[in-house]
């Protein structure tokens, strides 16, 4: 039995001794065989130096080194990809993702009722009030247009069982937005709450900007509710023209004057509610074509009393 924490590290050089210490220090009294699974996501400070080192000094840390920055998505792919345990966690390198938390994980996962154990914020303190309001926004609009369940304050930081783990590996879309991964391939997950936790050293890597295209991504690759709404704009554009139309039609028939201008506002409104609905239906074409081509599994089998099916297809 053997416990893998994948780590991405972006310019940790400051952070990664205190990471290592606190999680050696939990993960030894936890008595478990474990490794460290460190992966330098092309950082330009001593990071990789950092990790040598470690590497030379203890068995249980290896690293993989990118030969550019690809981002903490492809870190933690690369992560799942590579590990070799049989229960994984993500966890940050700045301790915010606290390793104490991990022997309780542990042990809700051995009772055998739940596939993984996820971390969620309770509290947003030490971070800009706007962020957190954007934060909690989207959390909201995710959840209520796609079919990733994704709870408000969610973190990667989550201790899973190895049939998760395959079953990531196996969602091999180039955008990844692990959050809605996370949820999309289901199992039973349990949800513990937690305080927030400043960053013990260095800086964080995301800007204001970051974190709102990586929100968009996460939208566009989870729901295509944003393909849609031409056709619901399109729709009463429609209805709403063709009936002031027939009512100028209705109303010239029994001789009442009209306004000159009604007939060429219900025509233009009529034809830009036509082709808005046209764009509507070319977006269904279109979502469909980007679920073929993201190539996800069909089905994910998480039991069964069979062990020669085929788990994910
Ligand atoms: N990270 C990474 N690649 C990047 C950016 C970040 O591997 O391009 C890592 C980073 O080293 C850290 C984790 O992802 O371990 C979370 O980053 P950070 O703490 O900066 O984000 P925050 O916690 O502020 O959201
Ligand atoms: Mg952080």
């Amino acid at each position: 039995m053997m416990i893998s924490i994948i780590v991405p590290c972006y310019n940790e050089e400051s952070a990664l001794p205190f990471f290592y210490e606190e999680a050696t220090k939990v993960l030894t009294e936890m008595g478990r065989d474990y490794e460290l699974l460190f992966v330098d996501d092309g950082s330009k400070d001593a990071t990789l130096q950092v990790l040598r080192d470690l590497a030379e000094k203890d068995p249980h840390v290896t690293y993989l080194s990118f030969s550019r920055n690809f981002g903490k998505e492809s870190a933690m792919y690369a992560g799942f990809c590579n590990v070799r345990g049989d229960y994984v966690a993500v966890m940050d390198a700045d301790l915010q993702d606290p390793p104490s938390m991990l022997p309780q994980m542990l042990e809700l996962l051995e009772s055998g009722e739940y596939d993984t154990v996820a971390t969620r914020r309770v509290s947003r303190k030490g971070e800009p009030p706007i962020r957190s309001w954007f934060a909690r926004m989207f959390y909201k609009l995710i959840n209520k247009i796609s079919d990733a369940d994704i709870q408000d304050g969610a973190r990667d930081f989550r201790l899973m069982k190895r049939n998760m783990v395959d079953t990531i590996a196996e969602m091999t879309e180039y955008n990844r937005f692990s959050k809605g991964i996370f949820g999309w391939v289901g199992f039973r997950t349990l949800w513990l709450p937690y305080e927030n936790i400043e960053r013990v050293a260095g800086e964080t890597k995301w800007s204001f900007w970051n974190l709102f295209s990586y929100a968009i991504e996460g939208i566009i690759n989870f729901s295509h509710v944003p393909l849609r709404i031409a056709m619901w704009l399109g729709l009463p554009l429609t209805a709403g023209a063709s009936v002031a139309l027939i009512v100028c039609l209705l109303l010239l028939a029994f001789g009442t004057p009209i306004a000159s201008w009604a007939w060429p506002v219900c025509v233009s409104v009529l034809m830009g509610g036509i082709q808005l609905v046209c764009l509507g239906i070319m977006g269904s074409y279109i979502a469909k074509t980007y679920q073929e081509a993201q190539k996800r599994p069909h089905y994910i089998v998480a039991r069964s009393n069979r062990d020669d099916i085929k788990k994910v297809r």
